[in-house]
């Protein structure tokens, strides 16, 4: 199993999982165009995808899935709320091969077990996600307003983890966004400050864990410098061996 990032943060996300012969893209914020090239840069193209899951509506994650699905024929994966809040925004699913989820309720597509767990954030029906080849388990957190046990379950003895790091909180207080917004990212259905990332990191079981990766940090009010020290800090390690996902290059592939 392998895995690398097309982009991480709030002007789009990407993440592609291959394990076996299945290649899936999870979200895809960008344009159709800057998808293409995205995937080119990783040695990809469009049309070797299995498919898309998506974890809510927001445009960073959804904006790129209903072209990319479209273009190449590509089905979608989602919760009815995430299909309803796309739709209700004017979206065309015209042409689109959308599979509805359970949030709570394990798939799979060809090779790739996917296991979704609901999250707190302010979208209609947000998931995250644990794949699997069965063997090795990969958890992505990002969009995450707080700390839950059902968070915690979910992503406790994966072999990696790519964990949202959006924020630091005097950096967000002291930085240039108006208080509403302020507001919205710090609530329990915003954003994954650095030390709640840290604390969610301590929780887990982390006895299998080889990758871990910050990401979706924000480019007013974090850097990767206190995203990587936070995590570290929970890991008891040297901040290098903790990886920054970027907005423009994401981070290349990872093995499993
Ligand atoms: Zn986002
Ligand atoms: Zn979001």
């Amino acid at each position: 199993m392998r895995f690398a990032s097309l982009g991480s943060g709030s002007q789009g996300n990407a993440l592609v999982v291959e394990a076996g012969r299945t290649r899936l893209i999870l979200d895809c914020g960008f344009t159709l165009q800057e998808t293409e090239a995205r995937l080119a840069r990783a040695g990809l193209e469009p049309s070797g995808l299995a498919g898309i899951i998506t974890t809510h509506e927001h445009g960073d994650h959804a904006d790129g899935v209903l072209p990319l699905a479209r273009r190449y024929g590509i089905p979608a994966w989602m919760t009815y709320g995430t299909l309803a809040a796309l739709r209700d925004a004017g979206a065309s699913l015209e042409n689109c091969a959308i599979r509805l989820i359970d949030s709570q309720r394990a798939f799979a597509i060809g090779d790739v077990q996917v296991q979704p767990f609901t999250v707190p954030h302010d979208a209609r029906e947000p998931v995250q996600y644990v794949l699997s080849d069965g063997a090795s388990r990969l958890g992505v957190l990002t969009d995450v307003g707080c700390a839950t046990a059902h968070i915690e379950a979910s992503l406790s003895g994966c072999d990696a983890l790519v964990l949202e790091c959006n924020y630091d909180p005097d950096m967000l207080e002291g930085g240039p966004y108006p208080p509403s917004l302020k507001a919205r990212i710090a609530s329990r259905l915003g954003h994954l400050d650095n030390q709640t990332s840290a604390e969610i990191l301590a929780a887990l079981d982390r006895s299998r864990l080889k990758h871990v990766i910050a990401a979706h940090l924000s480019q007013s009010n974090n850097t990767p410098q206190l995203a990587r020290a936070a995590l570290a800090g929970a890991l008891g390690c040297d901040p290098d061996w903790v990886s920054v996902a970027t907005q423009e290059e994401g981070f290349s592939w990872r093995e499993l």
